[in-house]
Parts: structure tokens; C-alpha cells; sequence
């Protein structure tokens, strides 16, 4: 298997340089590549449809005979079409078939095949256009590709089913036997071939479970050795415990749950033996801040210096300023390192930096990529929105001076999943708010009720606060500016003439968006309207009412961010769902959003109703590209967690000789990423 990566998909028969280039597209180079490439779904050829019974539109399969001669023409826009009857023991449908001399080789006078298409009903009949066949296929469930303008999924199958015969006999599975054995997990080689080409949905089950175990294993061990990783030198060691002199600093008491975390923050900068490399999950509103704020008073009080990254440069105005009123009790100097200040601003701070006189400096990502030299950097806080990648992480270890790490996450990720995706990372819990906050009143409505509910909206910017109102999502053919632009220039025109509209979208230059989201920011605009590009973090305590239109379309924990939004004052905050589904798994989900306003057991919820897939999928995870992982459920989270386990108390760096396969999976996995700390 291991060689196979080396042949290069051209080696395939009607793989030539053209083709090849398209399956590059694809992230698909070698054979190796090419067994890897997992079918993104399947269609189900086991049962032949009822012609009858069948809509003009709807996809089905038919097993029938060919009983006429295949009639082949011209169209009169010079398509080369070929027609031909079959008959599938009760009716005669007819196939259609453009652009394809070959069909009537194809297809024989008299023999059976399935046929897996459209349906069209016409003035002459029942039809089918273009459908894909085959003939005495014994495997009845057919994988269908991702694909790319040029490859078609036929051709894609038939390159599958070439480098599946490439597989020796033998191949070295990197899950070991006896691990197999003990966890109940097919081998190797039955997964790739069923998972392509599956016997039956049994077998394809099997397979599935397998490789969707396999690709958690892998990224969870790899994720856990990075997390071993040993501190090297006795750098950034912190002496002496501050937290409690800035607890006293703070207008208010932290909440328990900030007090632990903190202290567990604390333990692992005093810890000799490793660094600090953490995860600091809370809900909305729990006080991060405050944590983070905590940890970096006792890292500087320790001599060290810290730096705050933050996504936007919004926000990092919005963290400095945040720092300054949080520190403004003591001797702490706060700075402020983003793109547009002025070259000589830029430059006095860097100086400031570099010479220790900065204690904190609070930035964009550039803030330690570029080339800002700290004096004595000790610690380094993040936003989970840009949350290292692998490599980044590398980068920033070979700093030299080897600082620590704080992540912070507005997004609740059930444990289970926590677990992996975080796994390089401890994980610390606020799961408490400050006292005195007021829940957000969640209603959904619909269509009929949106006037009322803009209406309702008008009042609220009377009394002087603000909304959010998020776009209905793109229709097919439209561009997301037409439509936010088209969306909000209705609402301008029919309901808020008299009140400044601002709109966000996705296509807008940073320079805008962040222009736009300023003006909110400063209550010059009362009302935002946007696409789902509102910066998760951003913080706008005057504004309380959030609409959501097609809530339908988005994961609860999207919508439970969204939500987040508002809530942050004083005052009595209000989200509106607007959807008109009235019943089915989608009402059901935005219910969940009407009764609990608890981040965790949303996305617990989000995890069961919806798989993992988005939280693998989404970029800010930090995670090297997964595969089939979408697939996996609550189940094969909690396997794979078990058998990583069992794998790291068997062998614990994976040194041993059957672990070969496993240790080049991981490196395969987190190549692309630069991360050579793994090896
Ligand atoms: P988040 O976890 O969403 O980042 P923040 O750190 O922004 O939350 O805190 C939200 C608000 O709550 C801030 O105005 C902060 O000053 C305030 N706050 C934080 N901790 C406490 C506390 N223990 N008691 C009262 N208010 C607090
Ligand atoms: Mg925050």
C-alpha cells in the first residue's frame, strides 16, 4: 500500500496528462491518493423502481431489457443523440443518450442491465436522459465521487477499480491485528474494496466504521504527541502565584469556575516540567477575559512579557481597550500592534516591545509573524477563530523562546469530540455564568409574523438600542451581494426609512466590513444587516434583538453563536428565528434553540442531530484536512478515544515494530502542515 503513494495516477490506463491534472484538482496525485479518495455518497441500485409509481424529476433505478435498436441522430443544435427502448417486465421506458457514439456497442439487443437516472415524463412517455448502467453487476450499491469539470464518475469508478487490482495480496494494515481483533475492526484491504464497492450496505457499514476509526486514531495520536512534546529549557518558568492580588484589582469576584480554571492555568506555567498548552472553553459572556487577563498578571508580574491575538483588528481595539479598563488598577502597560496604525505609532510600539517596556501587546495574527521581537515573551493568548493550525504551532514553538499557550473558545464542543479535536490542547471549563445575567428570549416565528417582528425591532431602536437582522441564505443563481443588497435595500425602503441600515457580506474587502462593523460599534448605525460574516466575538452591548431569517439552514451551535451576539448589556436581549418549517428534525432543532440557552447541551444536541462534520470541516479548528471523518458519529468518537488509549499504554511513543504503519499514517496526515515535531 505504502508504495503505492508513489505511483503517480498517470500509470492508469485512461489516466493521460489531461486527466491527470483534473484528478490533481481533486488532491488526488497517486494510487495511494486515488484508494483514499472515499465516495462522498452512494446510490442505491438494490431495488428496481415501479415505473409507474415514479415522478417526472424523481432518481431511480430500472433493470430492464433492451428491446429495440438503438436509433441514433443529430438534434437540431448538432448533438449526436442515440434512443433506445427497454422493458422492465411491466412498461417500456425510453433512454436518451447525447454526445456518445459508443452507446450502441454498449448497449445490446436483448440484455438485461440496470439503469440509474431521472425520470421524465413526456408528451410521448416515460423517459430517462442519460442515465448511468451497468449489466450484471453483482455490487448493487454505487459509489458516487466528488468530481471536478472533465471527470465524470464513471470515469473516476473505473480508475478506482484499476488501482483497487494494483493492491498486493498482503497489504500491511497500520492497524495492527491484535488491535482489529480486540475492537472489532475489519481489515485493510475488505474496507477499501467495500468502501468503494461495497457488497452490500452491510458490508459498506463495516468498512465505513473502519476507516472513519482509523482517521480519528491517527489524528488523535498525532494530535497527542504534539501535546507531549517536553519543554526543552527551564524557559518561562513563573516563580510566584499573582492571581489573587488582580482578583483584588477587579470591580467585581470572579465566579468559581473562573477561579478554577485560572488556578489550573497557573499550575501549568509553575509546572517545571512542561508548558503551558491550553483550552479555555466557556459560553458566551462567561468571562474569559477576565481568565486570560488573570494569567497574563502573573506571567508579567513574573518578568514576561505577553501577547493577545485576536482575528480582526476590531477586536483587537476591542481587546485593547477591554485590557486597559481591566488593568487600569495597576502598573501594567497595555499596547496596541494592528495594520493601520500609523508607520510611526507602528514603530514606537515595537520599540516598546522590544525593549520590555510593552508588558502586553494586544493584535491581529501579524503580531508575531511579522517582525515584532519581544524582549521576553512568556505567553501567547489566542482566539479559537484563528486557532494555530498544526504548523502555525510549530512555528511558533521554534520561536526559541518556547512560550506558552492559552486558547480561547466561545464554542462549546461536546466532550467527546473536545477530546480529539483538541487534542493536543488540556482543556479547561467555565460552565458558569456571572451572576445577574439575564436570559435571552428565543422565539420562532414565521413569515407571516415578520412584519410584526420588524415592527418590533423599530421600537427597540427607539428606545435607543440595536439589532442584527441575518440575510435569507443565497438562492441557487444568486450572488450572496445581490441578494444582502436586494434584502436590505426592501427592509430600507418599506420599513426603515428614517434609521441607518448598515450591510455586511461575505465579498466585502476586510478594509469594508471592518468600516461597517465600527460605525455598529459606535451606534451610528442602528441596524446591521449580514450574511453570517457577523465576527463571532464581536461585542456590541447595546445591541438586543438578533433575526435570523431561514434560521432553518444553519447548525445549532452556528445559531447558538449568532445569538451570542446580543445579551451583552444591561438590557433585556431578544432572538428571533424566523423559518416557516412548522414540523420535522429542522422545527425540532429550533425548538432546542427556544428552550435552552446552555451552549453545551446545544452542541450536544448540534453533534446528534447533525454529525461531526462541521466541526471537522470548519477551518478554524486548526486541523490538517480530514477525509471521512464527517461520517463518524458519537459512537466511533468514543472507539477511537478508547483505542488511542489502549494504543498509548501498549506502546507509548509508538516504537514498536507493528506501530510502523500507524506512526507513517501521522506523519502522512500532518505532512502538509510542516509540523516536524512528530517525528
Ligand atoms: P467572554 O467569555 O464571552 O469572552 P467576557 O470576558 O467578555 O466574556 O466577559 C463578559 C462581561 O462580563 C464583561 O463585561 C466582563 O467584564 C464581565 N465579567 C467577567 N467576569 C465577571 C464576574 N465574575 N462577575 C461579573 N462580571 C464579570
Ligand atoms: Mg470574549
Amino acid at each position: 500500500m505504502a508504495s503505492l503513494y508513489k505511483v503517480k495516477i498517470e500509470q492508469l490506463n485512461g489516466v493521460g496528462k489531461k486527466r491527470a491534472e483534473l484528478f490533481n484538482k481533486l488532491g488526488v496525485y497517486s494510487v495511494g491518493d486515488l484508494l483514499e479518495f472515499y465516495p462522498r455518497s452512494y446510490e442505491d441500485w438494490t431495488e428496481s423502481a415501479n415505473l409507474l409509481q415514479a415522478d417526472h424529476g424523481d432518481t431511480v433505478c430500472v433493470k430492464g431489457q433492451v428491446v429495440s435498436a438503438v436509433n441514433t441522430g443529430f438534434t437540431k443544435t448538432g448533438k449526436y443523440i442515440s434512443k433506445l427502448e427497454v422493458f422492465d417486465g411491466e412498461n417500456t421506458i425510453e433512454l436518451v443518450f447525447f454526445n456518445n457514439r459508443y452507446i450502441s456497442s454498449m448497449l445490446k439487443y436483448g440484455e438485461t442491465y440496470s439503469f440509474y437516472g431521472k425520470i421524465s415524463r413526456t408528451l410521448n412517455g416515460i423517459q430517462m436522459i442519460s442515465p448511468e448502467f451497468s449489466q450484471n453487476d453483482s455490487n448493487n450499491i454505487h459509489p458516487i465521487y466528488n468530481l471536478t469539470a472533465g471527470l465524470t464518475n464513471r470515469i473516476v469508478s473505473k480508475a478506482v477499480k484499476q488501482a483497487m487490482a494494483m493492491l498486493p495480496e498482503k497489504i500491511n494494515d497500520p492497524i495492527p491485528k491484535d488491535v482489529r481483533e480486540k475492537f472489532d475492526l475489519c481489515d485493510l484491504k475488505f474496507a477499501l474494496e467495500n468502501i468503494h464497492f461495497p457488497k452490500d450496505t452491510n458490508a459498506l457499514e463495516i468498512a465505513k466504521k473502519r476507516l472513519v476509526i482509523e482517521e480519528l486514531l491517527v489524528l488523535n495520536l498525532g494530535l497527542r504527541q504534539l501535546k507531549t512534546v517536553k519543554r526543552e529549557n527551564n524557559a518561562n518558568i513563573v516563580k510566584k502565584d499573582y492571581s489573587k492580588e488582580f482578583e483584588s484589582s477587579l470591580p467585581f469576584s470572579l465566579t468559581d469556575a473562573q477561579k478554577r480554571v485560572i488556578s489550573e492555568c497557573v499550575n501549568d506555567v509553575m509546572n517545571m516540567e512542561i508548558t503551558l498548552n491550553r483550552l479555555v472553553q466557556g459560553d458566551v459572556g462567561s468571562g474569559k477575559t477576565a481568565v486570560a487577563a488573570s494569567l497574563a498578571y502573573t506571567v508579567i508580574k513574573n518578568g514576561m512579557q505577553v501577547a493577545f491575538m485576536a482575528p480582526t483588528e476590531l477586536l483587537a481595539e476591542q481587546h485593547y481597550k477591554t485590557f486597559k479598563d481591566l488593568y487600569k488598577n495597576t502598573d501594567i502597560n497595555v499596547s496596541l500592534l494592528t495594520g493601520s496604525l500609523k508607520q510611526s505609532e507602528k514603530n514606537s510600539v515595537r520599540s516598546a516591545v522590544e525593549n520590555g517596556e510593552a508588558h502586553i501587546v494586544v493584535g491581529t495574527h501579524a503580531l508575531i509573524t511579522e517582525d515584532t521581537h519581544f524582549s521576553n515573551l512568556g505567553l501567547v493568548v489566542t482566539d479559537e477563530q484563528h486557532r494555530f493550525g498544526v504548523a502555525q504551532r510549530g512555528k511558533l514553538l521554534s520561536k526559541g523562546n518556547n512560550p506558552h499557550l492559552l486558547v480561547m473558545s466561545a464554542t462549546p464542543i461536546p466532550r467527546t469530540l473536545g477530546l480529539i479535536i483538541y487534542g493536543d490542547l488540556d482543556i479547561s471549563i467555565i460552565d458558569q455564568l456571572p451572576p445577574g445575567r439575564r436570559k435571552i428570549d428565543t422565539l420562532l416565528i414565521d413569515d407571516k409574523k415578520r412584519q410584526r417582528a420588524l415592527g418590533f425591532i423599530r421600537q427597540e431602536v427607539e428606545k435607543g438600542r440595536q439589532a442584527y437582522i441575518v440575510c435569507p441564505l443565497v438562492e441557487e443563481g444568486e450572488t450572496e451581494l445581490a441578494s444582502a443588497e436586494e434584502y436590505a435595500a426592501e427592509l430600507m425602503l418599506n420599513y426603515f426609512q428614517d434609521i441607518p441600515v448598515g450591510i455586511l457580506h461575505g465579498k466585502m474587502k476586510a478594509q469594508d466590513k471592518e468600516r461597517v462593523m465600527k460605525q455598529f460599534s459606535d451606534n451610528e448605525l442602528k441596524i446591521l444587516v449580514a450574511t453570517v460574516v457577523i465576527e463571532v466575538g464581536i461585542d456590541v452591548p447595546n445591541a438586543t434583538v438578533m433575526m435570523i431569517e431561514n434560521a432553518e439552514r444553519f447548525g445549532l451551535s452556528q445559531l447558538h453563536q449568532l445569538r451570542g451576539r446580543v445579551g451583552r448589556g444591561k438590557e433585556k436581549s431578544y432572538c428571533i428565528l424566523v423559518s416557516n418549517y412548522s414540523f420535522g428534525p429542522s422545527y425540532e432543532r429550533l425548538k432546542t434553540m427556544c428552550t435552552t440557552n446552555d451552549g453545551f447541551k446545544i452542541a450536544d444536541a448540534d453533534l446528534k442531530l447533525r454529525g461531526p462534520g462541521d466541526f471537522f470541516g470548519s477551518r478554524q479548528h486548526g486541523l490538517p484536512q480530514l477525509n471521512i471523518s464527517s461520517f463518524a458519529d458519537t459512537k466511533s468518537l468514543e472507539l477511537s478515544q478508547k483505542i488511542a488509549d489502549y494504543v498509548m499504554e501498549h506502546s507509548h511513543y509508538l516504537l514498536d515494530d507493528e506501530y510502523r504503519g500507524l506512526k507513517s499514517k501521522i506523519s502522512r496526515l500532518f505532512v502538509n502542515t510542516g509540523n516536524n515535531t512528530l517525528n
